[in-house]
């Protein structure tokens, strides 16, 4: 049974599954040590090669965490009725954005200003 006349049911559903997506993600690279390894026989390149994947992990990890943030709090701004509105100023975010940006607190002005 779908509820079609619930218009945050997509929106949701859209969030939940993001969720789930970047959850996925993280998991993944906990799987995948990236870490560099001092004690292997690598030549000192090799090891700022590792050194240099590892910065661009943490910083994809650190990129999907905020994100998952953001997903976590456009779910709760679902469940007490303020998900759509701008955080500061009050606006409709337009459904556009939302689209494009499921967990998106902020209208377009409000988010270049920050
Ligand atoms: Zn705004």
């Amino acid at each position: 049974m779908t509820t079609n006349n619930d218009p945050l049911a997509t929106t949701k559903a859209e969030l939940l599954e993001l969720e789930l997506e970047l959850t996925q993600r993280l998991e993944e690279m906990d799987r995948s040590d990236s870490r560099p390894k001092m004690d292997s026989a690598v030549g000192r390149l090799t090891f700022m090669d590792e050194y240099q994947q590892h910065q661009m992990a943490e910083h994809g990890r650190r990129n999907v965490e905020s994100q998952l943030g953001r997903v976590h709090a456009a779910l709760a701004r679902v469940g007490d009725g303020t998900y759509g509105k701008c955080a500061r100023c009050g606006v409709d975010i337009p459904p556009e954005r939302l689209e494009f940006m499921p967990e998106a607190s902020h209208c377009v002005q409000c988010h270049s200003r920050a």
